[in-house]
């Protein structure tokens, strides 16, 4: 049986003296619990005080990126064997905020979920419709469009990685999907994958989460928990959402 995975999203928010706080009480209210587990995705320059302060506890901790190569003239870029350096645990690709911001098409969001995995590092493969698809009907196809760059590119690798739909329209904007938007999607995502011999890849649900609404989501058959964005900046909710 698949367990409930809480990951959250720092994105670039935070400093050494207030991550200092919310990663102590992390550390301090996650217990290790079968079946469900906590991790944060921290600012690259924060992953040593990550390390440092998580520590001996159950919380794992990860980066919001990685590089799609290995070492080289790429300035600015960050290889999975740096982040597994820092014990790094997981690693986000193909944010929906790399997607628009940074232009990252699908093929490179492939071959970062093959990088990290290499190094050792868990990818969390992002995929998510805008709201204009959606309205269009064609969530299910871009989807499938996103998810499938990372199916050709990691082939019998993919049984090791995370996926996380993610509706673009509910990133940061307090709307959430409804539970059944969410395991609409996620059972369409659960055949790809199995259609390609990964069967038990923990699919997360992002958009909007928070403690309020985390247990509904979470009680939907195919969503194995959250990536949580904005209410992941509250150490509290963030525990609450985990324990869901
Ligand atoms: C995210 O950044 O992955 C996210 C889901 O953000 P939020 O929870 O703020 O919508």
């Amino acid at each position: 049986m698949r367990g409930k995975l809480t990951v959250g999203n720092w994105k670039m928010h935070g400093g050494l003296a207030e991550n200092a706080g919310r990663l102590a009480a992390l550390a301090k209210g996650w217990q290790a619990t079968a079946g469900r587990m906590l991790a944060v995705c921290v600012p690259f320059p924060y992953l040593p005080q990550a390390r440092e302060v998580l520590a001996g506890s159950a919380v794992g901790w990860g980066a919001q990126d990685v590089s799609s190569h290995t070492v080289g003239a790429y300035t600015g870029e960050v290889s999975g064997a740096m982040l597994a350096d820092f014990g790094c645990r997981f690693a986000i690709v193909g944010h929906s905020e790399r997607r628009q911001y940074h232009g990252e098409r699908d093929e490179t969001v492939g071959a970062k979920a093959l990088a990290a995995l290499a190094a050792g590092v868990t990818p969390i493969a992002c995929v998510g419709e805008t709201l204009a698809e959606r309205d269009a009907g064609t969530t299910g196809a871009v989807v499938e469009r996103q998810l499938g760059a990372v199916v050709d590119a990691l082939g019998a690798d993919l049984a090791r990685i995370v996926v996380a739909y993610e509706p673009v329209w509910a990133i940061g904007t307090g709307r959430t999907a409804t539970p059944e938007q969410a395991q609409q999607v996620h059972a369409a995502l659960r055949r790809r994958l199995e259609q390609a011999g990964a069967r038990d890849v923990p699919l997360l649900y992002g958009g909007s989460v928070k403690a309020a609404n985390a247990a509904r989501l979470y009680a939907m058959p195919d969503v194995d928990g959250g990536l949580v964005g904005g209410a992941s900046l509250d150490a509290d909710e963030l525990l609450a959402i985990a324990r869901s």
